[in-house]
């Protein structure tokens, strides 16, 4: 996975500051912004957008990540696309490599198929049907930061799936090291320091500094 902070509103911080600032003539300040937070008043974090570019990531999580609707996507095609190796572009996850199932030969069966589907004359669009839910895709993602902190609030918590986990924590760093103060008191409930809402808890509290950016270079 590779994620990476394409762009985002400039000063975020600031423009939703003046934002909040602007409800009470109190002016823009990063304890007016504060309080917004606090109290719910997160409609002012609108204001700000954030623009990701993820690479990497499986169809599964694709899949998690489009349920989140106030959010703008631009997905890589599968109809216009071919995947070159399965085995290269397909998410296995950590459990397979630590019970000792090797799912590779499958993959490059797969890929086998998929290829040979397609040197018969099968469209593209019908071919990617034979392709697994692991199958690695790309994407262009923009949400704005009230979204951003619901979507963290989801996703950061130990009892999402690990790899959409592993998607948030990595945006939630970059979104903090871009808007301190929107960012600052966010991530899962516990994270927060709130009590957990689960109905069974994972029993292991996170902490704000849990999220990592894996692979963040290019
Ligand atoms: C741990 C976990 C397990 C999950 N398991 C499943 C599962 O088994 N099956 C499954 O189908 N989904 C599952 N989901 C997905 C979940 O049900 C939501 O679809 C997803 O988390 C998106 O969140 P959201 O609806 O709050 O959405 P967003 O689209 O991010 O919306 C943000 C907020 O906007 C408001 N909103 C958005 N659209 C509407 C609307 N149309 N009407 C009213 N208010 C709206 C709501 O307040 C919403 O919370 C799971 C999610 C998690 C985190």
């Amino acid at each position: 996975m590779n994620v990476k902070l394409l762009t985002y509103t400039p000063s975020p911080d600031w423009v939703c500051a003046t934002a909040a600032g602007m409800c009470t003539h109190r002016g823009p300040s990063t304890r007016v912004l504060r309080a917004a937070m606090k109290s719910g008043h997160t409609s002012v974090a609108e204001h700000a957008a954030f623009t990701f570019e993820i690479r990497g990531i499986s169809r599964v999580t694709l899949q998690q990540l489009v349920r989140h609707r106030h959010a703008s996507y631009s997905v890589e095609s599968q109809r216009h696309v071919t995947i070159e190796s399965l085995t290269e572009h397909c998410v296995i996850p950590e459990s397979f490599d630590r019970l000792g199932v090797d799912v590779r030969p499958l993959l490059a069966e797969l890929q086998h198929t998929y290829e040979l589907l397609m040197a018969a004359g099968v469209p593209m669009e019908d071919a990617r049907y034979v392709l697994p839910e692991g199958a690695c895709t790309s994407l262009v993602l923009t949400m704005n930061a009230r979204e951003l902190r619901h979507f963290f609030r989801l996703r950061c918590c130990n009892r999402a799936q690990w790899e959409i986990r592993a998607l948030a924590d990595a945006m939630l760093v970059l979104c903090r090291q871009a808007a301190p103060v929107l960012f600052e008191r966010c991530g899962a409930p516990c994270q927060c320091g709130e009590p957990c809402p689960e109905v069974r808890g994972c029993g292991h509290p996170r902490t704000p500094e849990t999220a990592e950016v894996p692979d963040a270079g290019d």
